[in-house]
């Protein structure tokens, strides 16, 4: 049977079904076959395996996904996709589509009522790039029980969040990322492999999910404030940050105690700190300042 992802067969599809692309729905199709491969076996899918796909568009990937796996749920936002994907998926008796904004869909509900029968269970996408880190978000926040993600995206938020300590990417996202799992941008991605082009270049990054969080904290939700206010304004120092961003000019005194409590140059910035440091600042910060929010 011939590839979706190939130009012609992909060109017939949209044809047959008078499809046009909307591009305010990330809709970039991929057309080649080989960079489908690569995110296939990337992702480690296995057959017994199943997995979770976010926008199927007209099931390119969704197609390589049901060879590789057990079982494939895609959930697809656009409602003129689903009758397609009705047509170009109905080789295919392992896939169901679920027609639902992933924003709003009870994942975690879907990988229970569907996976009671797979080994592990991935996620595998390309994803819309302009719900990108919301999409991320959410499946890590939620604490999916998933092996992997593995997903196509901006190449420059592939390296953000695989960023190491103390370089000009690390920051936030980096740090939100790789507390719940491993980062590595596997594969760059030229943007000729898609229709239409996206203006950016693109990367598969790929995320393992940790079977506990990369570092024991007081209170996470505390942890996540501390991180992100060290990187408000990147010009500032860690000091600075902190006492405008989190805790308020008056309790400056209380900033500088627990940065000294746990050995830290009040002058050192966000960017250097690793997900240890942040941690143990984190804890120190929580008893002088955690219930003034
Ligand atoms: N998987 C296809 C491929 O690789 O050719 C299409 C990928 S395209 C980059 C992104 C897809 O995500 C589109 O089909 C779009 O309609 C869908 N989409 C956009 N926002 C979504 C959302 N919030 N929830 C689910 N699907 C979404």
């Amino acid at each position: 049977m011939k590839d979706i992802a190939t130009p012609n067969r992909t060109n017939e599809i949209l044809k047959k079904h008078g499809f046009h692309l909307k591009k305010s729905l990330g809709q970039n199709f991929l057309i080649d076959t080989n960079v489908l491969h690569n995110i296939v076996e990337a992702s480690g899918v296995g057959e017994e395996d199943g997995v979770i796909e976010i926008g199927p568009g007209i099931g390119a990937l969704t197609e390589q996904l049901a060879r590789a796996s057990k079982k494939v749920v895609a959930f697809e936002i656009d409602e003129r996709l689903i009758s397609v994907l009705v047509d170009t998926l109905s080789p295919y008796d392992n896939v169901q589509v679920i027609h639902s904004d992933v924003l709003k869909a009870d994942v975690r509900a879907s990988i229970e009522d569907m996976f009671a029968d797979v080994r592990h269970v991935h996620v595998v996408a390309n994803l819309p790039y302009y719900v990108t880190t919301p999409i991320l978000m959410k499946l890590l926040e939620d604490k999916l029980p998933l092996a992997s993600i593995t997903v196509m995206i901006q190449a420059e938020v592939a390296e953000r969040i695989a960023a190491r300590p103390g370089t000009k990417e690390y920051g936030a996202l980096s740090i939100a990322a790789q507390y719940y799992a491993e980062a590595e941008a596997v594969l760059h991605v030229p943007a000729s492999v898609f229709v239409p082009q996206p203006r950016v270049d693109s990367a598969v990054l790929r995320l393992t999910l940790r079977e506990t969080p990369a570092v024991e904290v007081l209170d996470e939700d505390w942890f996540f404030k501390v991180f992100h206010a060290s990187f408000a304004n990147r010009r500032k120092t860690l000091l600075n940050n902190l006492v405008h961003n989190l805790a308020g000019k008056e309790k400056k005194p209380e900033v500088e105690q627990a940065l000294a409590q746990v050995g830290m140059d009040p002058r050192r910035r966000g960017e250097t700190l690793s997900l240890e440091e942040f941690a143990a600042l984190s804890d120190a910060l929580l008893k002088p300042l955690g219930k003034t929010e």
